[in-house]
């Protein structure tokens, strides 16, 4: 059973924030930013390409609810709503989950993407994404 099916169970203590019948939200062990906190299903799947619609829906539509109710608690700034998929992207649990991750003036996270636009045809990249629609 993986550590969060393990939360989820009640055998490993956890922060609970929010939980129904089919959603759990608990405070991330490793607190990023002051409130940082991960939303999932209850049952298990491994990432986002293997949940079913439906409990999709239910977990991102806890995410927004919850993370208004995260910024109002800390006067948060705003926020980084994140999920990482497959290890390749830096998962390390492999239970569905979304991470809040509110954000303040002065803290230490840093997402910066570069410009790499200049080795690829946007028109090319389009097309081979329809291709697969
Ligand atoms: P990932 O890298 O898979 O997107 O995120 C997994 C997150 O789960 C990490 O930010 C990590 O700190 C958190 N985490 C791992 N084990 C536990 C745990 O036992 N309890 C809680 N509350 N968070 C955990
Ligand atoms: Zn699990």
């Amino acid at each position: 059973m993986c550590v969060f099916c393990n939360i989820i169970e009640g055998n490993i203590p956890s922060s609970k924030i929010y939980e129904d019948d089919d959603v759990l939200a608990i405070l991330d062990i490793s607190q990023a930013t002051k409130g940082h906190t991960l939303v999932m299903p209850k049952k298990h799947y491994e990432n986002i390409l293997q949940i079913p619609e439906d409990d999709y829906i239910k977990v991102m539509s806890k995410v927004k609810k919850i993370a208004q109710v995260i910024l109002k608690a800390f006067d948060a700034k705003g926020l980084n709503i994140l999920n990482n998929c497959n290890e390749v992207s830096g998962q390390t649990v492999m239970h569905f989950h979304v991470h809040i991750i509110p954000r303040y003036n002065t803290d230490d996270i840093q997402i910066k993407f570069t410009d790499h636009s200049s080795q690829y045809n946007l028109e090319d990249i389009k097309n081979q994404i329809l291709k697969q629609m």
